[in-house]
């Protein structure tokens, strides 16, 4: 049914499209002070109604055009992606697309545990876990409903057990909340088999209360760590990976900071995110995305999805990063809960 892949789909900036950032929801059971502050996801807030959301049908199809144009890795996030019902039967769907991706979650592992090898059974490639801290009070504070640090650690355990390796674990680092929390994680996933990717504080969406003076810069999370472990610089494994990695040399665990404040990386940008609801964005911080849903649910046929996927990534100018200022930090840019990390 696909064509074959068309290496050469490129934007202005001859960026290709290689990865694909699947929203399947704008919920989450989880309130982070930083992503989705309670005092605007409160109990009145008017979520996605069930009938806008794309079906698992509508994602996959959108899944397989943008495999046909070279996409490569498919990354399933939200909102919690694990509140989308059934997460197991999209991710089959996916995993069974000719030339099928790399199938990869990024989740805060606060779902039971048996949920860890049904997502491995169903075809999952990756698991990717967020935790912001060991510190009970701390962590609590950030995810904002109480919930325990030790239960994502089991969920991280478990990951590990079920043969995902390495773990992904991500740790947005904040200023005056959780910096004191580096040493420990980092000590604590001091280990082949994990991976801990500490992330600068972003300015996604305009509900956090971003300011500069919150992020720990990249260079500061480096120095902190190397007050008592070595690390040495590693390559990156392809083209466009976000992170700048390090190994621990006594232990061979590898870290990575994901410095997309202070050293952004637009340059190698290859990605594309689909809000839940089914739009287009081209950037983290994008405006405003091209409605596919409209074109899924109008009878579009697949090589129409494909002229208007092309259409739209010809003509991307983003790089946003680069060009951050006090300014544009403002603009009314899509919420990150909407359009997945
Ligand atoms: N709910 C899932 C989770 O937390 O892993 C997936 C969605 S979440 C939006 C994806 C990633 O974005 C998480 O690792 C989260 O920590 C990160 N994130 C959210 N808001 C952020 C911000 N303002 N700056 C940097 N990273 C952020
Ligand atoms: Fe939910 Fe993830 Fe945002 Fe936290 S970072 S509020 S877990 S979507
Ligand atoms: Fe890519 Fe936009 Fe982030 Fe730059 S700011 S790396 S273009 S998502």
């Amino acid at each position: 049914m696909m064509t074959e892949p068309t290496a050469s789909l490129q934007d202005t900036l001859g960026r290709a499209l290689r990865d694909l950032r699947i929203s399947v929801t704008d919920r989450c059971n989880f309130r982070c002070t930083y992503c989705m502050p309670k005092e605007v996801f409160g109990r009145d807030y008017a979520f996605l109604p069930h009938a806008e959301v794309l079906t698992f049908e509508e994602i996959a199809r959108l899944a397989g055009v943008f495999i046909s144009l070279g996409t490569r890795k498919l990354r399933l996030t939200g909102g919690e992606p694990l509140m989308r019902r059934d997460l197991e039967t999209l991710i089959a769907m996916l995993a069974a697309q000719d030339g099928a991706a790399d199938i990869a979650l990024t989740t805060n592992g606060s779902f039971p545990l048996e949920r860890v090898r049904s997502l491995k059974a169903a075809g999952l490639s990756r698991m990717t876990v967020s935790l912001d801290s060991l510190d009970d009070a701390v962590f609590k504070s950030m995810n904002d409903v109480d919930f325990p640090p030790e239960k994502v650690l089991a969920w991280i355990d478990e990951s590990r057990a079920a043969g995902f390796d390495p773990v992904k674990v991500n740790m947005v680092v904040k200023r005056g909340l959780n910096e004191d929390s580096l040493l420990p994680m980092a000590r604590h996933f001091n280990q082949p088999g994990t991976i801990l990717r500490f992330i600068e504080f972003m300015d996604v969406g305009h509900t956090n209360g971003w300011r500069m003076d919150d992020v720990v810069s990249a260079k500061e999370i480096l120095r902190r760590l190397q007050t008592e472990m070595p690390l040495e610089p590693l390559d990156a494994n392809y083209r466009g990976e976000v992170a700048q990695r390090y190994r621990n040399s006594e232990t061979g665990a590898e870290i990575g900071i994901v410095a997309s404040v202070t050293q952004p990386f637009c340059g190698d940008c290859n990605r594309a995110r689909i809000s839940a609801d089914g739009k287009l964005f081209t950037c983290l911080f994008a405006i405003g995305g091209t409605d596919f849903k409209a074109l899924l649910r109008g009878g579009a046929s697949d090589d129409d999805l494909r002229a208007a996927i092309t259409g739209v990534w010809q003509k991307r100018v983003d790089r946003y990063s680069e060009l951050r200022t006090a300014q544009t930090a403002d603009l009314p840019k899509v919420e990150m809960s909407f359009i997945g990390g």
